[in-house]
């Protein structure tokens, strides 16, 4: 007999049973090695009836339940005498109604005495409301053994104290991966451990089988804790060595030095209106000496919204031009980049005006670079980077574009908000001569987890305070599905805001109300009979929104329109007026989301909030309250009480701490997003990690990764763990080749 390895095919543990192909076309699993890897994605106690919260319509629910009562119905389809055995269970939580369908008599009694009353199982199906009831459709059974004298069988292997619960597909029930995994765990042989016994004992991890034998069929849940344990190290740390190994990589490519030195730095640093936040001075002083030195800088740099993160990689970039080479900023979006544009050239002053009449002899051009351009208007850009004339560039993904080439590239800053990868990223360091250093800004914070994950082949500065005279910002929920005569308000408010001669932005999830954008709420209603259905409402649009405002609540006021529809120059036009207070409310999409800065704006009004991700209300709303007026945020939706979506309102109105928020944020979102191949560069999401919970696990991996490649930077004293690097490395670079 072939011996059975984690190499072979799950044919060699199924054996004839239909259910292979379900698992390896429903699930991708190919071998028995990705079978047992298929971990459960929770447990249900077997002793016990599930605790079932509020079930949410469609969702597949495994539940630990006793029948209630059992009955056979006949009934008719077409001229085909049917039967339905109807059973009813109770959980710790709502009772559900399944129904089996069988074509014959006799399996419709088998059914209703296999579920007698008082006999306890697993029963799965997805959860819909009817009639007030709860049912489980396409249901499906695991009964719990019985011996001769009718109670429950303490040894029937089914009945172990936690059931496994897989994640399943279509006809593939949590019973079927049981039963295979538990045969594959008991005929497999060779299954290597990636941990030599030396590092088992090192970092206290249980070696591979026993973990699996854990992990699949725990007595409690200490032994299935234990098991996960052993997992999740095992994968924080490949991870976190391929990242270790990408930083140490990109440290052993030689970079010019940029020392600095010339008096642009000195003279704006002279110039600036404000004094530097003791944060921005030291991270200041880092990014210098990182600069200076002849490999490298990769550099995360994150804080608050409002923090300052722009002052300070303009003072790394004046460090470069100062030291003969250029600094490029690229931004996520155009309006962002005619505004760092604007506000850079303004703060320079005649240090930007460098070969011009009136030039600060210390002085240097800036030049911007976006896709709307003109053609002459582009080329004389281009021209000015190619010469190296121009020291600063600030551009959008225009700049990625092939025909853009440098004289002397020394620093990449990326205003990140998450929408520039890794991919991006080295496009533009590629037209560098050299490696260029490389800055990288998030919008808003992250946790310190997701930024050594995501962005773990960086190092990170975070800015943590404010810069002095940040007034508060007040957010309130305005609830239009209890209130919806409070949006009346809600304009007199925006009302008496221009009174005091102040501005106002009004953002909308959408542009305009006649495309079929992604654009309508679900709004649940219950019907006569009790079925669930879902309305559709039309979500607020800057077009409609605009031209209603306009000619009715906000009659006589300077209302102006912004969206990424418009031509550039309009939108140009636009944040120009409103920046120079000639309008007095912008009717905006989320285009000013992101580093837009006007002083004089006091409130934001978001219309379906709801609609917008935590992150997103939290940097939008971080454009009020930035002139040292107390700001105001009003977070406008339909959405009810309890529902996640007002849960995530309400957050983001109980707090202004953007690392709580991100974290509320995260909890929300499905870990594959959050390490979304685009951001990291990662093919796969992780599967057992997450980012939140397992906080610790990534830090003490981290420090395991670091600690082993200085013992051994090719990993050979430790081959399982330097396969697994290798193999992760080699997927992402053809990932990488794929993509580019
Ligand atoms: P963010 O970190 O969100 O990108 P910005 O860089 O846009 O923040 O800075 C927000 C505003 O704060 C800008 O108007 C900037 O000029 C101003 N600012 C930056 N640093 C200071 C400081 N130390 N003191 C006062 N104002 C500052
Ligand atoms: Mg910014």
């Amino acid at each position: 007999m072939v011996a059975i390895t984690p190499d072979s095919p799950v044919a060699s543990v199924f054996g004839r049973s239909p259910k292979r192909k379900l698992v390896e076309e429903g699930l991708g699993i190919r071998t028995v090695g990705e079978l047992l890897r298929h971990f459960p994605r929770r447990y249900v106690e077997t002793k016990e009836l599930s605790e079932v919260g509020r079930p949410e319509v469609g969702q597949l629910l495994s539940v630990v339940g006793e029948v209630a009562s059992s009955a056979v119905k006949p009934f008719h389809r077409g001229r085909k005498q049917q039967f339905r055995t109807e059973v009813r269970i109770r959980t710790n939580g709502p009772t559900f109604s399944l129904s089996f369908f069988s074509p014959y008599a006799g399996q419709a009694h088998k059914y209703a005495d296999e579920m007698s009353p008082g006999s306890r199982g697993l029963f799965t199906g997805k959860a819909k409301l009817f009639n007030g009831t709860w049912q489980l459709e396409q249901p499906h059974q695991l009964m719990f053994g019985r011996n001769e004298d009718g109670d429950e069988d303490e040894d029937d292997p089914r009945l172990s104290k936690l059931l496994p619960v897989y994640p399943v597909t279509g006809r593939l029930y949590v019973w079927d991966l049981i039963k295979v995994i538990r045969f594959a765990l008991d005929v497999v042989t060779e299954v290597p451990d990636l941990f030599s016994p030396e590092l088992r004992e090192r970092y206290d991890v249980l070696d591979v089988m026993t973990a699996l034998r854990l992990v699949h069929g725990p007595d409690d849940y200490a032994q299935a804790g234990a098991g996960q344990r052993r997992f999740r190290f095992e994968e924080a740390l490949v991870l976190q060595l391929v990242l270790a190994r990408r930083r140490a990589a990109q440290r052993a490519l030689g970079a010019q030095a940029r020392l600095g030195g010339g008096g642009l730095l000195r003279e704006f640093d002279q110039r600036l209106p404000f004094e530097l936040t003791a944060g921005q001075r030291e991270i200041g002083a880092v990014l210098m000496r990182e600069l200076a030195q002849a490999h490298p800088m990769n550099r995360l740099l994150q804080g608050e919204v409002g923090s300052g993160k722009t002052v300070v990689a303009l003072r790394a970039m004046l460090h470069v031009v100062d030291s003969g080479g250029q600094a490029v900023l690229l931004a996520p979006t155009e309006v962002l980049a005619q505004q760092h544009h604007r506000s850079i050239t303004s703060m320079l002053g005649d240090l930007g005006q460098g070969g011009m009449l009136g030039g600060a002899a210390d002085g240097t051009s800036v030049v911007l670079l976006t896709g709307s351009m003109s053609k002459p208007a582009k080329d004389q850009a281009l021209a000015a980077m190619a010469s190296g004339e121009a020291g600063l560039v600030i551009g959008t993904h225009a700049l990625l574009e092939q025909s853009v080439a440098f004289a002397d590239l020394g620093l990449v800053v990326v205003d990140e908000q998450h929408r520039f990868g890794v991919k991006q990223r080295a496009a533009l360091t590629d037209k560098a001569g050299s490696p260029p250093h490389v800055l990288v800004m998030t919008a808003t914070p992250i946790p310190r987890t997701v930024a050594m994950t995501v962005f773990g082949d960086l190092e990170t500065s975070v800015l943590t305070e404010l810069p002095a005279g940040r007034a508060p910002i007040q957010t309130n929920v305005v609830p239009l599905a209890e209130q919806p005569q409070w949006i009346a308000r809600v304009w007199e408010r925006v009302r008496e805001e221009v009174g005091k001669g102040h501005q106002v932005y009004v953002v909308c999830p959408r542009i305009s109300g006649d495309t079929q954008e992604d654009g309508e709420s679900d709004q649940l209603d219950v019907d006569e009979d009790g079925e669930v259905t879902t309305r559709k409402v039309p979500l607020a649009a800057v077009e409609d929104l605009h031209e209603e405002l306009a000619a009715g609540a906000l009659q006589g006021l300077r209302v102006g329109m912004l969206h990424g529809r418009l031509p550039p120059e309009e939108k140009d036009r636009t944040m120009r007026s409103f920046a120079a207070g000639q309008v007095d409310v912008l009717v905006s999409t989320t285009v000013i989301e992101v580093g837009v800065d006007v002083h004089n704006a006091t409130t934001m009004v978001l219309l379906d909030a709801d609609r917008f991700g935590v992150s997103q209300l939290h940097q939008l709303r971080g454009r009020v309250g930035r002139g040292g007026l107390p700001g105001l945020c009003l977070l406008v939706s339909r959405a009810e009480t309890g529902t996640p979506a007002r849960d995530r309102l309400e957050a983001v109105a109980a707090t202004t701490d953007g690392f709580e928020l991100s974290r509320v944020d995260l909890e929300q979102r499905r870990e594959g997003d959050v390490l979304g191949a685009n951001q990291s560069g990662f093919k796969s999401s992780l599967i057992t990690l997450r980012v939140l919970r397992d906080e610790k696990t990534i830090v003490r991996a981290r420090e395991a990764a670091d600690e082993l490649l200085a013992e051994d930077a090719e990993l050979s004293t430790w081959p399982g763990l330097a396969h697994a690097v290798l193999e992760v490395e080699a997927s992402q670079h053809s990932e990488f080749v794929d993509k580019s």
